[in-house]
């Protein structure tokens, strides 16, 4: 199927990414990525980010107070990127660790994390939403809980956690 010039108005987001993106490749119609949404997880780029983060890309946010963060829903002390009243929006921009950090350290390292580091949208997902994952986890390095394969990943730990857990109950008490 194709949608021709309509595909173009078309854009993935991180929502399409785990419900279309991540059921298509799963039962193996990469093909269909290609076809229907002219996307290829392998060879993506984008002239404005390397991944669908926009923070610190094409996105900034502003506070009344002058704090400065990488999107709105990082309003939070943990991804202050700099104050305007003590710097530059130019020097906040290219020099902040936190704006860098978006851009560069979390596919680096969240991406590296399983089950991300061998997934095929991790050249444009890289592990996901940090605010989700600091909301839903407690860690803002965690791999976004919301995804279905970091979803059934965790399960997965959970259950062999308990399992092994039983076995050594069950070893001490006979
Ligand atoms: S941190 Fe989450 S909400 Fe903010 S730009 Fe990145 S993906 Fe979007
Ligand atoms: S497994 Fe990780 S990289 Fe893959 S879609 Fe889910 S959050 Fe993104």
């Amino acid at each position: 199927m194709k949608w021709g010039k309509h595909s173009q108005k078309l854009e993935i987001s991180f929502k399409t990414l785990y419900e279309l993106v991540v059921p298509l490749e799963e039962s193996g119609r990469t093909d269909d990525l290609r076809e229907v949404w002219q996307f290829d997880p392998a060879s993506f780029s984008s002239r404005y980010r390397k991944v669908f983060c926009e923070a610190g890309w094409t996105d900034l946010c502003i506070s009344a107070g002058g704090s400065v963060y990488g999107c709105v829903p990082a309003i939070n002390s943990s991804f202050v990127a700099g104050d305007l009243n003590n710097a530059s929006l130019r020097e906040i921009w290219t020099e902040s660790k936190i704006l860098n950090w978006f851009r560069e350290i979390v596919p680096q390292v969240v991406g590296q994390r399983e089950p991300c580091c061998d997934c095929v949208c991790c050249p444009i997902c890289a592990g996901g939403c940090r605010i989700s994952a600091l909301y839903l986890t407690g860690d803002r390095m965690a791999p976004d809980p919301r995804c279905p394969l970091v979803r059934r990943y965790n399960e997965k730990r959970r259950s062999t956690y308990n399992f092994r857990r039983e076995i050594a109950h069950d070893e001490k008490e006979s």
